[in-house]
């Protein structure tokens, strides 16, 4: 079994047990993973047999300890090494998830502590995400919602954008909107879920799918 896609395998039941709280089933893994289901069965065997996870046909898969460690390894790495391209290499937002996704494989422990330290320990990624520590322990507070289910008239802080898509990305630059910027909503539109925002005195309309992967917190008055 490569080690590459072990990891992302945990990674990615990690991540989606965060985002729903839920276990992760084998034909939801799947499509995150793009492959075949009888490809991630096979590997839920063997890895429950390692005693990474455990696996119940039809239940899901959960994490077990020695899985989890792996997990949260692989995404300290990735989100580490995000932050050093954009601040010490000058690499842009969208450019450096791609990167990531490979670098996060071939690190040492002893290299990502560096990189943390060179960075002076920082909690959260470009994209807003939080970075956990060497112990494992994630500190930023996730009180943030998506943009999609923003109140008209109300002031928001941009704290988090999915980065899976450098499309994304790319569009998001385009128009400036970046984390920490200010936005206020105007208009939601309910034939098709779209948003009306304010940005820099901009007007500027938003579709759903572009709501949908960017987290706001609101500003209190
Ligand atoms: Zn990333």
């Amino acid at each position: 079994m490569a080690t590459i896609s072990k990891e992302n395998y945990l990674k990615t039941i990690f991540l989606q047990n965060s985002l729903s709280g839920k276990m992760i089933t084998s034909t939801e893994l799947a499509k995150e993973l793009n492959v075949s289901k009888a490809a991630i069965s096979e590997m839920a065997n063997k890895l429950s047999q390692q005693g990474f996870i455990e696996y119940k046909k039809f239940k899901g898969i959960k994490l077990l300890a020695k899985g989890k460690k792996i997990a949260v390894d692989v995404i300290r790495k990735h989100r580490l090494w995000e932050l050093f391209l954009i601040e010490t290499l000058g690499l842009s937002w969208d450019e450096v998830h791609a990167e990531a996704e490979k670098l996060e494989h071939c690190t040492t422990l002893n290299l990502i502590d560096k990189i943390d330290e060179h960075l002076n320990f920082p909690i959260l990624d470009p994209h807003g995400e939080p970075i956990p520590n060497k112990k494992g322990e994630f500190r930023a507070e996730k009180n943030d919602i998506p943009m999609k289910e923003c109140f008209i008239d109300k002031k928001y802080l941009i704290v988090r954008v999915n980065d899976r898509s450098d499309e994304l990305m790319k569009y998001l630059s385009k128009i400036n909107v970046y984390l920490n910027k200010e936005i206020t909503v105007l208009e939601k539109i309910n034939f098709d879920g779209s948003i009306l925002i304010e940005n820099d005195k901009l007007k500027q309309m938003l579709s759903e799918k572009i709501t949908e992967n960017i987290f706001v917190r609101e500003i209190e008055k």
